[in-house]
């Protein structure tokens, strides 16, 4: 019996032993509180993970000393509620060292009962997992800078879309203003073109909140259109602001655009207001970088675009020119015609047509050759485009034929219109291969919206008949109409 007792009484001593051993030499941090929470024991490597011994915590809840300013509120509140209805809970927690230095913990606080089920203690243990949370956060933030990238490269490519399908530069304009506002949230900005002369910058559009950009610069007052390439303020220590910019404390880039291999303009990006959005500079040099290589690709594509949208225009234009003079061709006459005729309709405005024709240039052409009466085409078309106008179109209809569309004309001025051209050609002397040619004169006749007609092919039909009496009257006279008597007004 004795020796029973002895070999239990030597079980249980080497158990105190072995657990004390435990206890001592464990990684994990243990604190022992009575039910209240109120710390008794920690262990070692308590001491070591929070630098706090049993006397920091004496008498209070380990939690109230070891939790701080980041540790999340709702797992405080979760581990509260646990341990009053004193259920074994888990959770990750940020606590603070005693030096103030905040590290993870997987915290496990389980509820102990003695033999008769009267609850005697709490047991927290305490892991170190700051490395793994690290690695989580870190995760964390590629996983999000991954998926700002994925957006941003699938609006790049929207923008492009766009970009290409605008038709006119008008509409260019507006995907430019909107795309850079989508894709540079935090930046204002500004799109200039280079006028004809090269001599200076004009502000095609504009975006953001910031109060209006200048509405010309000058090349030289920017360090980009000097050096030829895209430039960023506010990204290295040395650096010299532009003179166009006016506010000079704000980070921005100019960035030229470039069609056919010829800078036509240059687009400025502003981060107003960027130092008081709060971003630490590492941060803010981070976004930084990252909107300069999403202006790099953004100007590559406006280039593009804008080279897109000129070959077009190019194009189309070519289409609706002659080629000789200049002037409009039939193409552009018939389209335009048809549309102003139907206008003025509407609108009961006056519209008049001038048709024109170059007398005896059957004879020009072979006595001087088809050069010399190429050459007379041209003065022609050159004296008639002198007259253009929002209300007068010039346009060469085919051989030695020209038509004045002339809006908000009735017979009158149009009659003045023509009678002006007819005696401005007659004035002119030509001259080939030091060879003075005769005098070139035009005769002309006038169809007029309503009095001949309601539709275009009767106005055109009344001009023509117009000039045929013209002819017939002797050359070089404006007439009016094609019934009454001619209106000669040589
Ligand atoms: P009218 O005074 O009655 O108008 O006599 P015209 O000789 O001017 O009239 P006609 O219509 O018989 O002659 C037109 C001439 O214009 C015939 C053609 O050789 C010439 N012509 C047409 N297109 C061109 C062109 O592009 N260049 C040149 N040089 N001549 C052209
Ligand atoms: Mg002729
Ligand atoms: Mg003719």
């Amino acid at each position: 019996m004795s020796t029973k007792r002895a070999a239990s009484d030597a079980a249980a001593e080497d158990e105190t032993f072995f657990a004390d051993l435990v206890m001592r030499h464990s990684s994990d941090g243990v604190v022992i509180s009575d039910p209240s929470r109120r710390a008794l024991w920690v262990n070692p490597a308590f001491m070591a993970q929070t630098g706090y011994a049993i006397a920091d915590l004496a008498g209070k809840e380990p939690g109230t000393v070891l939790q701080g300013r980041d540790t999340d509120p709702e797992t405080i509140q979760t581990i509260r509620q646990a341990c009053a209805q004193r259920r074994e809970i888990r959770a990750d927690i940020l606590n603070y060292t005693k030096a103030g230095t905040a590290f993870w913990v997987d915290l496990k606080v389980t509820p102990v009962y003695d033999s008769s089920g009267r609850h005697t203690h709490f047991i927290s243990t305490m892991r170190d997992i700051s490395e793994r949370k690290a690695l989580e956060q870190q995760n964390e933030e590629m996983r999000h800078t991954e998926e700002l990238r994925q957006s941003e490269r699938h609006l790049l490519a929207l923008t492009s879309e766009w970009l290409y399908s605008a038709k006119s530069y008008d509409e260019l304009l507006m995907v430019i203003q909107r795309a850079m506002h989508t894709l540079i949230p935090e930046a204002d900005g500004a799109l200039y073109i280079y006028d004809d002369t090269r001599s200076m910058l004009h502000l095609a559009t504009s975006w953001g909140t910031m109060p209006a950009f200048a509405l010309d610069m000058l090349p030289d007052d920017c360090w980009a259109l000097r050096r030829g390439r895209a430039y960023a303020f506010g990204l290295k220590p040395i650096q010299f602001a532009c003179d166009h910019v006016s506010k000079r404390d704000t980070p921005y880039f100019c960035l030229p655009i470039i069609a056919h291999g010829e800078t036509i303009g240059l687009m400025h990006v502003v981060f107003d207001g960027f130092e008081e959005g709060g971003l630490m500079r590492n941060m803010r040099e981070s976004v930084l970088r990252n909107r300069w290589d999403i202006s790099l690709i953004c100007a590559e594509q406006i280039s593009l675009a804008v080279a897109n949208v000129r070959l077009r225009h190019e194009l189309h234009d070519r289409s609706v020119r002659d080629l000789l003079t200049g002037l409009w061709n039939r193409r552009w006459f018939m389209e335009r015609a048809m549309r102003e005729v139907s206008l003025a309709a509407r609108d009961q405005r006056a519209l008049a047509l001038i048709s024109l024709d170059v007398d005896h240039f059957k004879s020009f052409n072979d006595r001087f050759g088809h050069e010399a009466g190429d050459l007379v085409l041209r003065e022609v078309g050159h004296t008639l485009q002198q007259a253009a106008s929002d209300k007068v179109h010039p346009c060469r209809i085919g051989g030695e034929e020209f038509t004045l569309l002339c809006l908000d004309h009735d017979l009158e001025t149009a009659s003045v219109q023509a009678e002006t051209l007819r005696l401005a050609i007659a004035a002119r002397s030509l001259a080939m291969a030091g060879q003075t040619l005769p005098q070139v004169t035009v005769s002309a006749g006038i169809g007029v919206l309503g009095r001949d007609g309601q539709r275009l092919e009767d106005v055109m039909k009344a001009a023509d008949l117009a000039l045929y009496r013209a002819k017939a009257d002797g050359r070089n006279c404006v007439v009016g109409t094609a019934t009454s008597p001619s209106v000669q007004m040589v």
